[in-house]
């Protein structure tokens, strides 16, 4: 593939990557990989095997790609696509067990809502260790096989705002501008500016805007685009337009900003209100729980061997650290009071519509 197509590819694989683009699973060498060279697994995204390969510049590995429905991994692993059972199979089909001598695999931090470890090792007898939230730190984390706080937090920088806000624009594009040409010619360039900025503006600081933002950007948006079809001299219904334009925009960018990046909890689901919590007496200091937050929630007291749930105000109610404890230390508590068990978040997974139907196997 010439750098043209990669390109392609790469600007297609971002605008469009609410569709899955599967590429083939299977174990791959990196570099000169031996027999104790690490294992690392992720899932079958096209955009993200690439990435990661050209990540691994340097590094001998054995990289297992796991199928995963052609989606990331923090969406396959939220959703019910990337779970234990695809890890399992992937160990045993692969051939992997045939090239190494040791037997510990590396899954990315953002699988830990989806992937049991426990399970994997009862079933495989894999360990599995969780690396850094960001392929870019790979390398650096190969070298020690310890994570700085760094590269346990999500850190979502301006270059995957740019993606996200590219993400939404293009489809939304498509569609509405699409239907412009069809009816309305003349605002097919003005719907496709407005689609843009709206895009970039949010994705680069809704977090940032507090609790009243969804007002914020729905007057913003409204009043801006009113008076410049205003001052264009606009008749009654392109005024009409852009009021209604950027109103629909708003609902349809900020319904589930939340819930598409790893960032915050979602929304508008149930979970939205639960709560974690800790049950200290149960904790025996494994770490699991501080391993696989993408917040840092959790400190160490090494002291004690147990955890502290520092910083709860930041949870996103992920799940991670609930599905990983294996001493079911950690569990969410609905406004109710009632308990949601560990298990119900281990076994199932968030459809697109927020509810926990689909049984991760
Ligand atoms: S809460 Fe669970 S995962 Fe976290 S340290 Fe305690 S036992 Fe380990
Ligand atoms: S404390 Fe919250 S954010 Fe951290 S892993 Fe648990 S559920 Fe996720």
């Amino acid at each position: 593939m010439n750098a043209l197509e990669t390109l392609a590819r790469e600007f297609l694989q971002t605008a469009f990557r609410l569709f899955p683009w599967p590429t083939e699973p299977g174990l791959r060498p990196i570099g000169q990989p031996d027999p104790s060279s690490p294992v690392l697994l992720t899932g079958n995204f096209d955009l993200t095997v690439r990435r990661l390969v050209h990540a691994l510049e340097g590094v001998d590995a054995w990289l297992l790609v796991a199928p995963s429905g052609g989606i990331n991994v923090w969406c396959a692993s939220s959703g019910g696509h990337l779970t234990t059972h695809q890890v399992v199979t992937a160990l045993k089909t692969s051939g992997v067990a045939e090239k190494v001598k040791h037997r510990q695999v590396i899954l990315p931090q953002l699988a830990a809502t989806g992937v049991l470890a426990l399970d994997v090792f009862r079933r495989s007898r894999w360990k599995v260790r969780f690396g850094p939230v960001d392929m870019l730190d790979i390398p650096a984390y190969l070298e020690t096989r310890e994570k700085t706080d760094a590269m346990r937090r999500v850190r979502f920088t301006l270059g995957e705002r740019m993606q996200m806000a590219l993400m939404w624009a293009a489809p939304t594009m498509v569609v509405l501008c699409g239907l412009a040409l069809f009816f309305a010619p003349t605002w097919a360039a003005p719907l496709a500016a407005l689609i843009a900025l709206m895009s970039l503006g949010v994705f680069t600081l809704y977090d940032r805007l507090g609790s009243a933002r969804r007002r914020i950007v729905l007057v913003a948006s409204v009043s801006l685009a009113f008076a410049v079809a205003l001052l264009a001299g606009a008749g009654p219904p392109a005024l009409v337009a852009s009021v209604v334009a950027p109103a629909f925009l708003t609902g349809l960018l900020t319904y589930d900003y939340s819930g598409s990046t790893p960032i915050e909890g979602g929304s508008h689901f149930e979970e939205r209100a639960w709560n974690i919590h800790f049950d200290e007496a149960r904790c025996e200091g494994i770490y699991r729980c501080w391993e696989v937050c993408p917040e840092a929630c959790f400190e160490r007291d090494e002291a004690n061997r147990k955890v502290v749930l520092a910083h709860d105000d930041r949870c996103i109610r992920c799940g991670a650290c609930v599905v990983q404890c294996p001493k079911d230390a950690l569990f969410f508590q609905a406004q109710d009071g009632a308990r949601i068990e560990p298990d119900v978040i281990r076994k199932f997974k968030l459809n697109l519509l927020g509810a926990r139907r689909v049984d991760a196997g």
